[in-house]
This record gives structure tokens, sequence and C-alpha cells, in this order.
């Protein structure tokens, strides 16, 4: 017998029809006051917004699980559906159930993907959330980032390095890729940001110009200085189209695309960027760069200094003008006070003029639009009034966009409401109807206080009532002890307990007239809110305007702020090549120590004649790597246009800053994080140029001493011979690299000082000049509370060992070597070289264990 076909309600047919077409995401079904998930779908949300689940049609052949909220609380659950990594389809009802007989009209109104939301509860107001799409061209691989809550839109393309570098910098909430290069996507950026995967047809060129065309609604992508940008411009079509499938339509803030070019910010890959902790840290709650440097008081600010400080400037002018303001305002407290009194009014104007597009602004939000604009009318006239040009420059840019502000003045209720539905959200004065109606409306309340007492006196009913309900309107209710009394033309409509309810002629009339003008109200506010809107959308392009410009004062303001609170000092950028710290500091550490302990301020001096490499040594925990970050980021809070944690800076500009930390593990964590280390430091080595700062951290670390040294030294040679002269520091606990200043005339030692005690070892915490004579492993054992004879057995037993591996030996070999084959790394006419490149090129490292590479070293190593 054939199984009876399931039976689906109407209901289910519906929801099945739409579910299908949005396989991957979790749809919400508006059912009445309810928005229900079923099936797979509830099962997820119940996990994830800790709802009950039952089931519908128990024990049926269409029983399926169920889980809901009510409508009203989708601001509560979509955050945290999306948060999970949940694609949300939000399916509403189309048409008023109250208007249809059949089954309401429903449909998807808006595909909620964790990098395309507008809804503040997801968003973090001081990041960005961008929404990035990967083109992988023939040449080229092609980027772009979108952040549909703000507008901006960005472009680029390059090679994988490049684009990884903007990921890391951009951190997409979610990165769009072709489905056939879903391994190549992986293999070149990883699964640092969550990816998805759309058809290959939407990553053609024809259809992406296109896409691009009509969103800017012009001829050529010239004006936008992007039109070479062949696969750039395949991802940003790739963004606009699956802004279309996720149901946004309304893209009128997207009113430009800006082209980031690889010149034009300091260089820092994805291992610097990580290393120096700048906007996260491998430790959850540690605290990063951003946090201490932060100042800024409007969320556009803080979303802007994010972006400064992933693309720090490299061009002088722009610099200086930068720290021109800052300098101004901060020798100027009163100004600067004054400034951020105002800035505190701003909110967030760029999210706020993003919704007037989009159609989702609130009457308040409106009124918050207002007061932000309103606050720049006295911030520009204080930039004005300065004597600093870049800050003059700023106000002059500003628009305080007067017409706008009249109109939302005269349009809109000051305390307008969030939701339009309350009422009272436009001013009565602006329309001669809303205003008779709400008269009429409010009179019919004082006539119906006037009928009670005239009919409580003609009828002797003392407790004569006047109420409403959804049911039969206004009515007036009468104790049942009163009943008798009650006039002949009062019709019943309900018995109560303890009274009852009558309807007069004269109500039904009346009320007819009240309900009839608040519906009336209501419309009209609605129609003018609408229109207000879709007026103020022509501001658009003005407001972003503003929006850009407090973004930039208020970041600069900040850093005035963070140079007053923090003593830091302005630094002098160059167009030479010497970098010259006095008395440098490391922002986030000297924030953290224990109360009372001091940060040690510490010199570096470095340049391309004298003083190229400078070689660290000094115990663990002494304050090596504290040196070579506080450069780094020193470099970089000055090229970002901020003062910077210093006595004095003086800084020839930097165009590359390159960061590598040795593993602390050995070869036996199975995976060779030795080779992960080598193949980091080798992309430093292929990349480097005159302007590059390198920091090398315990580099060889995570392999034998030996190993570790000979590697170590053969980089830093390297980095010593290249054309580039790199300015280099190179942090290490081998003190047998000492011996390479004997040999590399720029190469010289300094060490952080320790003192020992009886028992104890003090660290000092001050850079000398100087190398290190012995390891310093017996120091820490020497901390960690080692016996006396331990210590002193220990000690024993390295002299002899430095005896027989003596570092001067190592030295001896190193020379020899160098001066029997004339081995130069530049050399490459030398058949050896070709030999051994040889040998690396055919190397296949996806497959080599770590032991087999440990082979192929050795190899390699006995054909020199
Ligand atoms: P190393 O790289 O030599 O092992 P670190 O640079 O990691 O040492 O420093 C270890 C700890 O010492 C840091 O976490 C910090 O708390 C402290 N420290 C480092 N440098 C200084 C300094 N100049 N002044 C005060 N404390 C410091």
């Amino acid at each position: 017998m054939a199984k009876k076909a399931k039976k689906e309600t109407p209901l289910m047919k519906q929801y099945n029809a739409i579910k299908v077409k949005y396989p991957d995401a979790l749809l919400l079904f508006r059912v009445g006051d309810f928005y229900e998930t079923f099936g797979q779908d509830a099962v997820k949300a119940s996990k994830i917004l800790d709802i009950i689940l039952t089931k519908r049609g128990a024990g049926s052949e269409t029983e399926t699980e169920l889980a809901g909220f009510p409508h009203h609380s989708l601001n509560t659950y979509l955050p945290k559906l999306v948060k999970a990594g949940e694609r949300v389809a939000i399916c509403d009802q189309l048409e008023d159930p109250k208007q249809t007989k059949t089954i309401v009209k429903r449909g998807v109104t808006e595909l909620v993907t964790p990098g395309v939301a507008l809804n503040d509860d997801i968003l973090n107001s001081k990041t960005n959330n961008f929404l990035a799409a990967v083109c992988f061209g023939v040449q080229w691989v092609g980027v772009s980032f979108l952040d549909v809550s703000t507008g901006e839109f960005f472009i680029s393309q390059g090679n994988t390095e490049y684009v990884d570098k903007l990921l890391q910098n951009f951190r997409p909430s979610e990165v769009l890729v072709a489905k056939p290069n879903r391994k190549k996507y992986d293999t070149a950026f990883g699964n640092d940001f969550h990816a998805f995967y759309l058809e290959d047809w939407v990553f053609q060129d024809d259809y992406a110009n296109e896409t691009l065309l009509k969103h800017f609604n012009t001829k050529s992508l010239k004006g936008f200085g992007i039109d070479d940008l062949y696969e750039g411009i395949v991802a940003s079509g790739a963004i606009l189209h699956y802004l279309g499938e996720t149901q946004h339509h309304k893209l009128q803030h997207i009113t430009s695309i800006q082209r980031l070019t690889k010149g034009e910010h300091v260089w820092m890959d994805r291992f610097t960027i990580k290393n120096l902790e700048l906007y996260q840290s491998t430790n959850q709650n540690a605290v990063t760069l951003i946090d201490v440097v932060d100042k800024t008081i409007s969320p556009m600010g803080g979303r802007l200094l994010k972006r400064w400080l992933a693309l720090p400037l490299v061009n002088l002018d722009q610099i200086n003008y930068r720290h021109d303001v800052v300098e101004y305002v901060k020798n100027d407290t009163l100004l600067l006070e004054k400034l951020q009194l105002q800035l505190k009014q701003i909110g967030d104007i760029e999210r706020l003029i993003s919704k007037v597009a989009t159609a989702k602004i609130t009457p308040r939000e409106v009124i918050h639009l207002k007061n932000a604009l309103e606050a720049i009318v006295p911030i520009k006239a204080l930039a004005i009034q300065t004597k600093n040009k870049a800050l003059k420059d700023l106000g002059e840019q500003m628009d305080a966009c007067e017409a706008l502000r009249e109109r939302i003045k005269a349009t809109l209720n000051e305390d307008a409401p969030v939701n339009i539905l309350k009422g009272h959200t436009i001013a009565s004065d602006f329309s001669s109807e809303l205003k008779e109606l709400r008269d009429l409306s409010a009179s019919g309340k004082d006539y119906l206080d006037k009928m009670l007492e005239r009919e409580s006196e003609r009828t002797g009913i003392t407790s004569l009532k006047i109420a409403s309900n959804n049911v039969f309107g206004y009515y007036i209710e009468v104790r049942h002890t009163h009943k008798d009394k009650v006039p002949e033309e009062w019709i019943r409509k309900q018995t109560l307990v303890s009274a009852e309810r009558y309807i007069t002629e004269e109500l039904k009339e009346y009320e007819t007239k009240i309900l009839g003008a608040e519906e009336r109200i209501l419309a009209i506010e609605q129609q003018l809110f609408a229109e207000l809107v879709s007026w103020i959308s022509q501001f658009i392009k003005p407001v972003q305007k503003n929006s850009a410009l407090i973004a930039q004062l208020d970041c600069l303001v900040g850093f005035s702020q963070l140079a007053i609170e923090n003593n830091y000092s302005r630094p002098i950028l160059t167009d030479g090549f010497e970098l010259d710290i006095k008395n440098g500091r490391h922002p986030v550490i000297e924030k953290q120590l224990p109360h009372g302990e001091p940060f040690i301020a510490n010199d570096v001096y470095l340049d391309r004649e004298k003083q190229q490499i400078i070689m660290i040594t000094g115990p663990n925990m002494s304050g090596k790597s504290a040196i070579l970050r506080q450069t780094a980021l020193i470099v970089l809070l000055a090229q970002m246009g901020s003062f910077v944690p210093a006595e004095s800076a003086q800084i020839g500009l930097t165009d590359k800053i390159f960061t590598r930390v040795g593993a602390s593990d050995n070869i036996s964590m199975g995976e060779s994080t030795f080779m992960v280390e080598m193949n980091e430091t080798a992309s430093i080595l292929n990349n480097i140029s005159d302007r590059s700062l390198v920091l090398l951290d315990e580099i060889g670390r995570g392999t034998s001493t030996y190993d570790g040294i000979s590697i170590a030294w053969a980089i830093s040679e390297y980095l010593h011979e290249h054309p580039s002269k790199a300015k280099t520091l190179f942090a290490t606990h081998y003190h047998e690299l000492n011996e390479m200043s004997e040999t590399f005339e720029r190469i010289k030692n300094f060490n952080v000082s320790v003192k020992e005690l009886k028992d104890n070892v003090l660290f000092l915490r001050k850079l000398v000049e100087g190398g290190s004579e012995h390891s310093f492993g017996i120091h820490v054992a020497k901390m960690a509370g080692m016996p006396q004879q331990v210590i002193h057995r220990a000690n024993k037993i390295l002299k002899q060992l430095e005896k027989s591996h003596s570092s001067e030996e190592l030295t001896d070999k190193v020379k020899t070597l160098n001066s029997e084959m004339q081995l130069s790394f530049f050399n490459l006419d030398d058949p050896l070289l070709e030999q051994i490149k040889d040998e690396i090129v055919n190397i296949d490292i996806n497959t080599l264990t770590p032991v087999e590479a440990l082979m192929k070293l050795n190899e390699i190593k006995r054909m020199l």
C-alpha cells in the first residue's frame, strides 16, 4: 500500500517554500505576535537562545520541533543568534492579517549575517563591522571591505601577503569567496575570519563592473581612481551583489569607494600585527595598544583610530599635519576641554545618517542627529578661531547643515519617542490638520467627562463610570445597586458580577470621532515622518563628510589628551634614516606595572652607517622584548600622528615594520614550530627595504642550541650584508652572537643589565652597551630558588662545556668558512649556491615531517 502523503498545513507549506530558498540561514518565521523556528532551526535556536523547544503536531506525521519568541524581543534574540555565527533570515507578514481571509502573505525582509548587520545590538559602536570579499585573479588577489552600517567602502588588490595584511587590519566579520576557491582561500588566509562561499558567477568582471556602475550611477569608475583594479572591482561587485541577496536594497549611504594603496602606509604583516598586540592579545583579557591610546569620545573617532593604527602614514607632510594639531590642542587646555565637551554631544552621526538611507531611523534618533549637528556649530567656530592652520582647515570644511537642523526642529517634537506608534512625534505646529485632530481628540476626552457629570445628575446614579475596551469601545458602567435607575435608551452590552455596561447613541458618535481622530493622527505622523526621513536623505553626503571630519578631530584631540595623561612628547619625523629614541617607554607595560614599580626608560639608537643591528642579550624576563616592542610601537604611534612615550624621538620615516618571535618550544611539539618560525623569518628577508625596521626576538630558539646560534648568526649576517641595511634589533639569550660585532662593523652589542645579588638576580632593565659573557639559564635557576649547590655545580659544568664548544671556536669556524669558500649571500653566480638553491626549491614543505626537515637541513649543511 502506498504510503499516505504527509498532510502539510497551509502554514507549513508556506514555511517550507520559503525555507528552501534560504538553506544556509536560520529562518525566523513570523506567526502572529511570535517569531517561530522549526525543525533543525528550532533545535539550534533553543540552544543558542536558551528558549524552550517544543513539538508541533506532536504524534502526527508532520511532527516537527518548534521554538519561538515574542516579536518584540527580536532585538534581544537576533544579536545572540548572529554572534553565535548564524545567518538569520527574518520572514515577516507582508500584509495585515485582518485584511485577508486566506493565509497571510509572508516573505523574507532581511537576511542578517555577521558581516551585514544594521542592528545596534549586534554592532559595537567603537568598531567597524566589515564585510569583505576576496577574488583570486590570474595575477593578483582582489579585496574589498564594506561596513554597511556606516557606508565605508574600500578596495584594493595585490599579492597574497598584502591582502592577508589588509584582512588582519580590517578584521572583517565575514569574507565572501567564490565556491571553487574555497581551498585556495584556506591555504592563503587560514580561518581567522568567518568565510561564506558564493557561486562562481558572482565573481565575474563584467557583472561586477556593471553592479558598481549601477550602484554609483556613473558611466565609469575612473572618478574613484579604481578603474585599473581589475580583481579589486570583482571583489567589490561581489559585496554589492551579496547585499542585494540579503535583501539590503537601500544603499544610498554608500556614496563612494576608497582605494587603499600599498605604498601609502606602513607595512606590517600578520605576524607583526599579532606580535605587537595592537588590537588583540593572545591572552584574552590582556590590555592592548588600542586600549591604552584610545581617548576618543565619539564612536566615529574610535573606529577611525583603529584604522589609523592599521594604516600608519609614510608621508611627512601628512604626519606633521596631525602632530601640529595634537601639539596645538595639547598646549591649550581650555580649547581641549571645550572641544571634548562638544564632542560628547555628537554621538554616532555616521551610523545615524546610514539609518536614514536604510529607512531604519527612529524619531528619537532624528532628534539625536539634529543635536549632533548642533554641536558641530561651536566645534567649527572653535577650530576656525585658532591660529593653527591644520585645525582651521578642519573647521572650515565642517558644515553644520543649518537647513537640515531647522527642518527637523520644525517638524518633530523635541521629546519624540523611539517608536512612532507611541504618537507625539510630529510637532503640532507643523501641520494644521494634525493640530485640529489633536485638539479634537483632547476635547473629546473633555466632552466625555462633562457627559458623565450630566448623566449622573440626570439619572441620580452617583457611581457612573466611563471607560473603553477593545470589544465594544466606550461604555458606561453602572453598579447593580443603581440598575433600576438606568434610562431606557441605554443599550446593555455586558453584565459583570457587580456591574453592567451600557452604550449610548451619544457615546458611539463621540467615539467614532475620537477614535477616528487618533487613527488619523497616527497615519499623518507616519506619513510626515517618512517624508522627513526621505527629505533628509539629500544630506547624506554632507553629514558623512562632517562625520569624517569629526572623527579626525576626535582622534587628534584624543592624542592631545593621551599625551597629557601619559606624558608623551612630540616626535620629530625626518626623511633621513636615523632612529634616535631617548628614554623611550613601552606604552602598555608602563600602564600595567604593579603599584609603585617604576618603568625604566631606555635609549635606542639605530642608523644605516654605524649601528645598523643591535644584539640585545640578557636573561629571560630582563626586558628584552619590551625594548624591541616599544621601539616598534613608538615608530607606529609617531607615524599614525600621535605623540610618543619617550623623552624625545627622532625618527627617519619607516616604511615597513617586521617583528618575529621565536617559538619557545622545540621540535618535539609535533608540528615543526621551528619550521614555521623559519618560514616567517624568510618572508622578512625577502621584503626588507632601506626604511624597514626589523625586530627579531629570540629567533632560532626553537631548535637545539648550536642550530639556533647558527641560524641566528646567518640571519644577522644576511641583514648586515643586504644592500638595504635595514635597522634591526635582535634580542637573544645566545651570548655567542656577541662575537659577530667583531667581524661585522655595523653590528653592536647591548645588554639589559642585571645585578647579581648573593642569591638573587636584580633586574635593572637598563639597556647598556656591551655584550654578555655567559649564558643566562643559571640566572633563572637562581631566581627560581634552586639550592646553592646546584647553581654552583651548574656554573662549573657550563664553564667546561663552553671550553669544549667555545664560542670563539664557532666564530673562527664561520670566519674560515667565509674566507675559504668566499661565500657571500649575494654572490649568486656561485655554482654551490645554485646547487643549494635547487635543493631548497625542490623541497615540498607541505609533506615534509619535522625530522625529515632536520635531516634535509643537515644534508644541505654538509654540502657547504
Ligand atoms: P624578556 O624578553 O627579556 O624575557 P620581557 O621584555 O618580556 O623580558 O619583560 C618581562 C617583564 O618585565 C615584562 O612583562 C614587564 O612586566 C617587565 N619589564 C620589562 N621591561 C621593563 C622596564 N623597562 N621597566 C619596568 N618593567 C619592565
